[in-house]
């Protein structure tokens, strides 16, 4: 079967919730680590706390991985943290992509390991790659993350593009401070890639909640813009994210706004989170989420693996309470994978 292309649930008996939705996504995330501190998710860097369990084996995240795709859950993202600082990010996405079911491998990453690794991630299964930008000034760059990589991680995005992934795509949160700036930095980057480059509204989390006051911004301005200079917004494919891609006729690339605060965004929502200790999280802003481990040490545990997950999705939400000022348990999008 070509990449991207959905079974059809009736063939899988695909996971559904109490509203109708059905789940053919899984977001992994691999690590709580990360080497960058942005401003918005890690401002202080990683800091590593003792009392946590160690991250999930190579074996746990093999048995998880089965036993969703055994629920038709057939599109895999490897995340984070940054997911790359696993040294045995290659081997994973090596064992992963070869799971019965899964049909498409995606990463996020910071690209900090990019240039050097993409061919090599792309030759092991994986099939598409998100890249954090902010801001393609490099100065701005430096100031958000922490590190004054801005041009290796363009040069990363473009070997990505020569190494035959189905699809490059740039996440780019929306800040105020960045607001009036950038824009034709951004049309430039698009004109001549074959990239989704993608704004995303910042997201309240349990460790960010003054920054967001100060830097939050609507995608709607974002909106305006396209809709003022001739884009035109792209229908959505089965299985696609929350993105609303827009293209434009002078552009080979396209730009996308993903608006967590705009109304009926959770009613699309396709996806689950493993978390990189073994937690199941219904939603990226719900509860503490619900324990996996004890079911993941024996290949002979996936029927109740299984049951498990399926006795879980009851409990999940309509849809998230961001607009009332409640992130649920999540302290940043690292601790359980943007
Ligand atoms: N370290 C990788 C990276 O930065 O691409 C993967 C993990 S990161 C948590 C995944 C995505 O979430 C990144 O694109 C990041 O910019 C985005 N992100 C993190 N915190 C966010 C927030 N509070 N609101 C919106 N997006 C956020
Ligand atoms: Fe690290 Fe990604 Fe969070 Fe930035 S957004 S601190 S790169 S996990």
């Amino acid at each position: 079967m070509a990449l991207f292309d959905p079974p059809s649930p009736s063939s899988t008996g695909q996971l559904q919730d109490g509203f109708g939705r059905r789940f053919s996504y899984l977001r992994l995330s691999l690590t709580e680590r990360c080497n960058f501190r942005c401003t918005y998710c890690l401002p202080n860097g990683f800091q590593a706390q003792k009392s946590l369990p160690t991250e999930l084996s190579r074996d746990e995240i093999r048995r998880a991985v089965a036993a969703f795709a055994k629920l038709g859950l057939w599109k895999l993202r490897l995340t984070g943290g940054e997911p790359t600082v696993r040294t045995d990010f290659t081997d994973i996405a090596r064992k992963l992509a070869q799971v019965e079911g899964i049909r498409h491998l995606a990463m996020t990453t910071n690209g900090y390991r990019l240039e050097r690794s993409a061919a090599k991630w792309r030759e092991a299964g994986v099939d598409a790659v998100n890249v954090s930008i902010d801001t393609l000034d490099r100065t701005r760059f430096a100031e958000v993350t922490g590190h004054d990589k801005l041009e290796g991680v363009v040069r990363g995005v473009d070997v990505a593009l020569g190494a035959g992934f189905a699809s490059v795509k740039v996440n780019s949160v929306l800040l105020r401070e960045l607001e009036g700036s950038g824009w034709d930095d951004v049309l430039g980057f698009v004109a001549h890639r074959d990239v989704s480059w993608r704004f995303i509204e910042l997201m309240r989390t349990n460790d960010n909640a003054g920054f967001h006051q100060r830097q939050a911004t609507p995608g709607e301005l974002v909106r305006e813009r396209l809709d003022a200079s001739g884009w035109y917004a792209l229908a959505r494919r089965e299985g696609a994210g929350p993105a609303v891609e827009y293209a434009h006729p002078d552009y080979r690339g396209r730009i996308g706004l993903i608006a967590p605060y705009s109304s009926g965004f959770c009613d699309s929502c396709n996806r689950l989170r493993l978390s990189s200790r073994g937690k199941l999280h219904l939603c990226l802003f719900g509860s503490e989420g619900l324990e996996l481990r004890d079911l993941l040490q024996r290949d002979d545990q996936a029927g109740e693996l299984v049951e498990r997950i399926e006795a879980a999705m009851p409990a999940k939400m309509r849809g998230h309470r961001l607009h009332e000022g409640d992130s649920g348990a999540t302290p940043h999008l690292a601790s359980i994978g943007g």
